[in-house]
């Protein structure tokens, strides 16, 4: 797209260069100077703006090309919300966009959807700018994000450094990799000052650098991937040479699969007499990894996080790799940030420990964090140096939140005071939304394929002995409907846990496990995140399960819940309706859509539904405990003093 001077356009506009600054800011285009430019399209939006009203317009030279939606907003003013939200399948009618990739572009935020799930406008919007699809959906404020956003996708495009995480087996030597790796580079004089830990540091390798996330450990990685937030380009696999693959090493692997991210594996601990690392090599091949002088694509580097080894052949690796995937990001975009640590510090306030996605911080920007928000105090590097700026892939603490953010919360530099208030109380309200929508159930996954939503099954499965996890692999890898395949992230033996939760919420997995059960704090987690847990204890039951929701056959099983009960203690006859039942909630409530069960002397003499549910003269929808009400049913008149009518409904089963 072609640019436009701010000078020159304000000398068009009869403006000064302050003046249409000032205007652009309020657009979301944010220059400097007079010598900034600008797209074409915000200089025709500036101008048409500026345009007196009665005089008519000037005649365009062009045909006019129609008008983006959001530009169409005077200055000021900002669009009112005119939808909170919308579900999956109207946008993806509204907007032209398959419903399936709406799903997948909602899993890369981290939002398990199903087609019928209501997502909040700005998620909607967000979808929606990142398929490229012009569809106004307005809310309050968002047209200013909206417009930033759009200006990143002009930008251009330099080299960032890598962002690296280390996994691997408990005390295979993740910490001390981290701690030789940052001693290494502090001991050439490459930073100065106390090193304090801030979640993540960077180190320069001949002029390259190279982030490095502190928190080791696939729990964490996986963590912020559920969120939503991608950060890690490349995985350190650490593989303890004496030690071998462990489980929490398959683990760490499949984890980094899912999230189709490199990795290159630091076999460490090499100074340690008579170990093998030929074994070692050998172990990792039977993971998939295949080591590069076996003929494979895995780079393996020897190191000793104890003597200090090898740590300069892993960095030159890791720029190796990263050259390769052409990490880039665009310095001069609004800055975009992910929090991976955060604290409230005494005497500074919220301190969050950020990485920058994309464009470059500056001290005195404004931001929305999450459902918080606050302007830019200090930027702060791990040796509590202060910065004015910091640009992509850099680590740096961020004083000025007015709350303690969460891991995971994306940052994001706004114009003004104003719209990052906004914003963030949006994202507030569309928090609540977001715990109240659930993950993908087997059902749910059955249903999307009977309405032609097909995609693959992503599955975690756990079981009791590895015999009984090869069987079931076995059985269901090879289950094939039309293009519909199963795709197995992560098998593993023992009970489920908060890893496997977190890797099937980050992945939109299923998790099914055979003669195992959830462990206490997965259990709750599962709860909390929403995630479907499938027990079984017959083989052949799971596959069938399996198969029938590929097919789109798996139908919700029901189970009934009861309600509540009342007593009949008065009869109303009337000539026209028949008889009211005059009652009393003993426990739980009464609502109008229940079915009922008539008990008389504890036998059932009635069973259907209920047809009208009155407070004195008045219908309702439900009546709680402790409270009469009057209840008929067409047909129907044997009621007596006495009756116990049961309330019940069918909830759909298999959810914890
Ligand atoms: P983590 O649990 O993976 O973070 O492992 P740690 O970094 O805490 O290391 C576990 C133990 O292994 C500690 O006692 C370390 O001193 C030791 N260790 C780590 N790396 C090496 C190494 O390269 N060689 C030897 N001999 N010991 C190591
Ligand atoms: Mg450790």
């Amino acid at each position: 797209m072609a640019k436009v001077k701010v000078g020159d356009l304000a000398k068009e506009l009869k403006l000064t260069t302050k003046e249409l600054i000032k205007m652009l800011s309020g657009l979301g285009v944010q220059v400097k100077t007079a010598a900034s430019s600008i797209d074409e399209e915000s200089a025709r939006v500036v101008k048409e703006l500026t345009r007196p009203k009665p005089i008519p317009a000037p005649v365009a030279p062009t045909i006019p090309k129609p008008v983006p939606p959001i530009p169409k907003a005077p200055v000021k003013s900002i669009p009112i919300i005119e939808t909170e939200d919308i579900s999956v399948r109207e946008l993806a009618a509204k907007a032209d966009i398959k419903s399936s990739d709406i799903i997948k572009e909602l899993m890369k935020k981290g939002v398990m959807a199903t087609i019928n799930q209501r997502i909040g406008a700005e998620l909607a919007r967000d979808i929606v700018l990142a398929q490229g699809k012009e569809v106004s959906i307005k809310i309050k404020s968002a047209y200013v994000e909206a417009m930033a956003e759009k200006k990143e996708a002009g930008g251009k495009l330099v080299l960032r450094p890598p962002v690296v995480t280390i996994m691997g087996h408990v005390d295979h030597g993740k910490t001390k990799l981290l701690d030789a790796i940052r001693k290494t580079k502090v001991a050439e004089g490459e930073a100065g000052g106390i090193t304090q830990h801030i979640g993540a540091y960077q180190v320069a390798v001949h002029g390259k650098k190279v982030t490095f996330l502190d928190t080791p450990g696939h729990e964490a990685f996986t963590a912020l991937r559920a969120r939503g937030a991608k950060v890690t380009d490349i995985v350190i696999l650490v593989v303890a040479a004496d030690d071998g693959v462990m489980p929490q090493t398959i683990e760490a692997v499949d984890h980094a699969k899912a999230a189709g991210v490199p990795i290159i594996v630091a076999m460490n601990k090499i100074d340690k007499p008579g170990v093998n690392p030929d074994r070692v090599k050998q172990q990792l091949s039977d993971l998939g990894l295949v080591p590069e002088d076996w003929g494979g694509k895995t780079v393996i580097v020897p190191t000793s996080a104890k003597q200090m080894t090898g740590i300069n052949e892993l960095l030159e690796m890791i720029l190796l790799v990263a050259e390769i995937q052409e990490l880039k990001a665009d310095p001069e975009a609004n800055g975009t940030a992910i929090v991976v640590e955060s604290k409230l510090d005494k005497g500074r306030g919220p301190v969050a420990t950020v990485l920058v996605k994309n464009g470059t911080l500056r001290v005195g920007d404004v931001f929305t964090l999450g459902s918080t928000y606050g302007r830019i105090r200090a930027l702060l590097t791990e040796t509590g140096a202060r910065l004015d700026k910091a640009g992509p892939s850099t680590p740096v603490e961020v004083l000025g939140s007015l709350e303690v953010p969460n891991a995971g919360d994306m940052l994001k530099v706004m114009p003004s005071e104003k719209e990052a208030r906004l914003c963030a109380e949006q994202r507030k309200e569309m928090q609540v939304s977001k715990t109240r929508a659930k993950a993908l159930s087997l059902e749910d996954f059955s249903k999307e394929v009977k309405e032609g939503e097909a995609r693959d099954l992503c599955l975690v499965v756990k079981a009791d002995v590895n015999g009984s996890i090869e069987a079931i692999v076995k059985s269901v890898q090879n289950l094939a409907v039309g293009n519909i395949r199963v795709n197995i992230i992560h098998t593993g033996v023992g009970s489920v846990n908060e890893s496997d939760i977190m890797l099937a919420k980050a992945s939109n997995a299923i998790i099914i496990c055979f003669n195992v059960g959830t462990s206490g704090n997965a259990e709750t987690l599962a709860a909390e995140e929403g995630i479907e847990v499938r027990a079984y204890n017959i083989i052949y039951k799971l596959i069938d399960d399996v198969k029938l929701a590929m097919e789109g056959m798996l139908e919700p099983v029901y189970e009934e819940v009861i309600v509540g009960h009342a007593e009949v203690r008065q009869l109303f006859h009337f000539s026209k309706v028949g008889v009211i039942a005059g009652c009393f909630v003993t426990d739980g409530k009464m609502t109008r859509s229940n079915r009922i069960r008539i008990f008389r002397d504890r036998q059932k003499i009635y069973d259907g539904k209920l047809e009208s549910l009155k407070r004195f003269k008045e219908d309702v929808k439900m009546v709680e405990q402790n409270f009469e009400c009057g209840i008929s049913i067409t047909g129907y008149a044997d009621f007596q003093m006495g009756d116990i009518i049961e309330a019940y409904e069918m909830r759909e089963k298999g959810r914890i």
